[in-house]
């Protein structure tokens, strides 16, 4: 596996591709099973597997976690070794935000709706740092995850609206097997804070099996999962919505094919999402 830490040494790397095709997989790393699944499936459908690693500061906010973000690169560079990827850039954040740095992508609308309304500038930085890595990697192809459903959808909006010569596939949630989503975050929890955030996934489960029996009502199935998370006074609920694919827009019923339940809760000091996805992700 070739590892770039500079845009120069990519650029140099990637001109030699000629008529191959490249899957891409953006990451912030301290990879786990669900990033190792779109590296996995990048690797099976295209010639070469690009990874980048890369904790981007402009999705985070000051308060948020940037600094204590975890980090383990030579892990990283391990897992990915085993995965065959291709090659791996890594670059530094002055790399892609240099002095002087004032262009931001923005998706408007749907960076507003679930965890914009907590997180406002952080869809922002999401979509520009892809964006660019897009145009630094040039991939046919690049690989999200479920797990973050409002990025995919943002992106997907993004290549529509631009026009950008990609396609996005969105592969399913990995677990652990408590049921937990799998994510770099999940190392924050102690075990009691673990065990409390097991009632997110229950949540979303018991909202999946009142609609398998009928039930198509927002408020009842809000309520099932608000109930389930008010079972451990160390959840605090940031948001349970439903909404429509297209625009995020609240939903009064399910519609089927066509929605997101999703939610959004701290544990400690740790905030965790998961979703349930009724429809399709893909362009
Ligand atoms: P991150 O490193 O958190 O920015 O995630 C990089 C990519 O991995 C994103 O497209 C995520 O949606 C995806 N991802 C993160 N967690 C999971 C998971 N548990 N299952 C599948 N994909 C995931």
């Amino acid at each position: 596996m070739k590892i770039c830490r500079t845009i120069e040494s990519l650029s140099s790397a990637l001109s030699s591709v000629g008529q191959q095709s490249i899957g891409f997989v953006p990451t912030m790393g301290f990879l786990h099973a669900g990033h190792l699944s779109l590296v996995e499936k990048c690797r099976q459908e295209n010639d070469l597997a690009v990874v980048s690693i890369y904790v981007n500061p402009a999705q985070f906010a000051p308060n948020e976690d940037l600094n204590r973000y975890p980090r383990d690169p030579d892990r990283d560079i391990a897992l990915l070794e085993k995965e065959r990827t291709d090659l791996l850039f890594m670059p530094d954040a002055m790399e892609i935000y240099p002095p002087g740095y004032e262009t931001y992508i923005r998706v408007e609308g749907l960076e507003a709706a679930l965890c914009g309304k907590s997180r406002p500038r952080h869809f922002r930085g999401v979509a520009t740092v892809v964006l660019k890595l897009f145009n630094l990697v040039g991939p046919q192809r690049a690989y999200f995850g479920q797990k973050d459903a409002q990025q995919a959808i943002i992106i997907l909006r993004m290549v529509r609206d631009l026009h950008l010569p990609v396609q996005v596939r969105v592969l399913p949630i990995v677990r652990d097997s408590d049921g937990l989503a799998m994510s770099s975050r999940n190392v924050y929890l102690t075990p009691v804070e673990r065990r409390a955030a097991l009632h997110l996934p229950k949540a979303l489960g018991n909202a999946a099996a009142l609609i398998h029996d009928g039930v198509r009502d927002d408020a009842a199935i809000k309520k099932t999962m608000a109930d389930e998370l008010a079972k451990d006074p160390l959840v605090c609920i940031d948001y349970i919505a439903m909404v429509r694919l297209q625009d995020l827009a609240d939903l009064v019923a399910v519609e089927p094919g066509n929605t997101l339940i999703a939610a959004a809760v701290h544990v400690g000091k740790t905030r965790l999402i998961d979703n349930l996805l009724l429809g399709d992700l893909s362009c």
